[in-house]
């Protein structure tokens, strides 16, 4: 009998988490992966990755996501962060504006160190601080609009769309490119 085609295999994505110091990058990342929150967080120094599976089409689809581990702090994000980088994760703080006002220098930097194909969503992390909401829904929506980003609020700290946020960016990679892993 013939082999299904495609049965087996396996794929394998980079995904790089960015944005400004203490937006929440951390804690988005353990949230998925582990289930995990930290209300005092303190980020180790040095980049960090965790792989998650998921079960797309009957494929197992891995992504190994990547997490600057404060790096930004010190703008120290080198070029090898985003090497074979498919997809990323901007986040941003709702209630913090200058977080927000950043996502354009962390667009030039993505933009300086990856091609365009790269899958590229915009994260409004902490939507459950709304009475300290300083960026609205419809600012974060018209900034991904104008730049050609998908665009997601969540919260590390309640769980809101944290799941659906990294969800979509691997759905969406292995929709458009994939590598196989040997
Ligand atoms: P990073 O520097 O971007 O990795 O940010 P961290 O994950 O270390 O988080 C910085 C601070 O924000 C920590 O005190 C976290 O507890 C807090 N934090 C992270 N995500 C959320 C969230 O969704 N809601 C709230 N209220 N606090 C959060």
């Amino acid at each position: 009998m013939e082999e299904e085609e495609g049965e087996g295999e396996e794929y394998l994505f980079k995904v790089v988490i960015i944005g400004d110091s203490a937006v929440g990058k951390s804690n988005l990342l353990s949230r998925y992966a582990r289930n995990e929150f930290n209300l005092h967080s303190k980020a180790t120094i040095g980049v960090e990755f965790q792989t998650q599976s998921m079960d797309i089409d009957g494929k197992e689809v891995k992504a190994q996501i990547w997490d600057t581990a404060g790096q930004e702090r010190f703008r120290a994000v080198t070029s090898a962060y985003y090497r074979g980088a498919f997809g990323t994760l901007l986040v941003y703080d709702i209630s913090r504006r200058s977080s927000f006002d950043s996502i354009a220098r962390w667009l030039d930097e993505l933009n300086t160190h990856s091609d365009t194909t790269i899958m590229r969503m915009l994260v409004g992390n902490k939507c459950d601080l709304e009475t300290l909401r300083e960026v609205s829904i419809e600012e974060g929506k018209a900034l991904a609009e104008a730049e050609g980003l998908f665009f997601i609020e969540t919260s590390a700290l309640d769980s809101t769309n944290v799941k659906t946020a990294f969800e979509i960016v691997i759905k969406e990679i292995y929709n458009n490119v994939s590598r196989k892993v040997l």
